[in-house]
């Protein structure tokens, strides 16, 4: 016997073909030779983006608005008005060489949920926002997160605004050029109060699709420490001074990056350490080097290793300087955002009523949710993404797995909507 109840569920009224269709018109804006997207935030493709949603919303005859750092929102309005609302997306915007599904799949997804909730003739208690957040990649203007960061008050918007792109121009002229190419009416204020906030995104990484998953249940965003290390020794000839007269500062970070994996061994792989970047002065073959540079990007769900390991690396770096000079400076500590229980079981139980095979998991990876959370409970939906590979051109997902997550995400909303 069918429910006739089931007909009234937005998770029904999802269509995967439509979703899919809308990956596949954005991602021509800004589309590169090798199947990827180059949108980055402010630019004139992310005015084009702009311009494609802010249409589709009008035609369904959602209202549109804008705030001061560009945060862009679609209003699917509650039958009452003045509840606070429940918001859903991610991001527009991508790396130079980007993928066709990084952060637009959670702005689309939010998309294709109140075109749901439309059709299937639905009106929740509280009115349900999409947002585009501006600039989270980061990539042409620092700090990633930017529009978020601003929205929950961890960033100022003075700050945001005077931030400069390699080439000079400020994140204010670059607004400002976008809103005039993408106009949208202005929105007052920032921070809400908001009800719940709920983002879906790709998982960026490989455990879904190893572990034949179809849902992440996110259960929080790992925290990150970073840090530089300057090495410095004493440059020399490389043909007449005897070892014990060197003070090699490459032999010296060479065992102190070796040190410091045994620092960071951790059978459950859950530590993530990387050194990613490693400058060794004055790259001569011929004389013994005198100075290194490197970087260390130290990141762990868990508030207590992060601080219990990331402590003693200047400590390790130290007993491994060989005769060097070693400073180790700490640029920047984040801490690990833990998600609202109430979003994370809502998340899981709606994956479980919808029947797909899901798992709890932190997110890797930095996310606008990270933000928001310090100001709502919030949430996020992963979806598996091909071999786990994101911030890539080659960047894949399947149209199904894609709709899996939308049907996902319009429950949950739909149940934080109506209560
Ligand atoms: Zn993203």
């Amino acid at each position: 016997m069918v429910d006739p109840r089931a007909a009234l569920r937005p998770s029904a009224a999802v269509r995967e073909e439509r979703l899919w269709q809308r990956h596949l018109e954005m991602a021509k804006l800004g589309a590169t030779s090798k199947g990827g997207v180059n949108r980055q935030a402010l630019s004139v493709e992310d005015a084009a983006a702009r311009r494609l949603l802010t249409g589709w919303a009008a035609a369904r005859g959602f209202a549109v608005s804008t705030d001061a750092i560009g945060n862009l929102f679609v209003r699917y309005d509650g039958s009452e008005p003045s509840a606070e609302p429940v918001l859903t997306g991610s991001h527009m915007d991508s790396q130079p060489t980007g993928g066709r599904f990084d952060g637009i799949y959670g702005v689309l997804a939010g998309f294709e949920v109140l075109e749901a909730f439309a059709d299937a003739g639905l009106r929740p208690r509280r009115p349900l926002e999409l947002v585009a957040w501006m600039n989270e990649e980061g990539s042409r203007f620092q700090p990633g997160a930017m529009g978020s960061a601003v929205y929950a008050g961890s960033l100022a918007l003075d700050r945001a605004l005077a931030a400069k792109d390699r080439a000079g121009v400020s994140v204010a002229d670059a607004l400002s050029q976008t809103l005039a190419a993408a106009p949208a009416s202005r929105r007052p204020g920032f921070g809400g109060p908001i009800a719940a906030y709920v983002e879906a995104h790709i998982e960026q990484g490989p455990r879904l699709e190893a572990a034949g998953r179809t849902i992440g249940v996110v259960t929080g965003i790992q925290g990150q420490r970073r840090y530089t290390v300057d090495v410095v020794g004493e440059e020399a000839h490389a043909g007449t001074t005897p070892r014990a007269a060197r003070k090699d500062a490459l032999s010296a970070a060479v065992a102190i990056v070796s040190a410091l994996e045994q620092l960071m061994a951790d059978p459950a792989d859950t530590v993530r350490f990387t050194v990613g970047r490693f400058e060794v002065q004055p790259g001569s073959p011929n004389t013994v080097p005198g100075r290194v540079h490197f970087t260390i990007d130290f990141r762990h769900p868990d508030t207590a290793v992060l601080a219990e390991r990331g402590d003693r690396i200047a400590d390790v770096a130290a007993r491994h300087a060989k005769g060097c000079t070693v400073t180790v400076t700490e640029i920047s500590r984040v801490a690990p955002t833990v998600f609202a229980p109430q979003v994370i079981d809502l998340v899981r139980d709606c994956a479980t009523q919808l029947g797909y095979q899901h798992m709890d998991m932190p997110s890797g990876a930095g996310h606008d949710a990270m933000h928001v959370a310090r100001i709502a409970p919030s949430g996020m939906i992963f979806v598996p993404c091909w071999r786990g590979i994101s911030h890539n051109e080659a960047e894949n997902a399947t149209p199904a797995d894609l709709a899996a997550g939308a049907r996902v995400l319009a429950e949950a909303l739909a149940s934080l909507a109506n209560a």
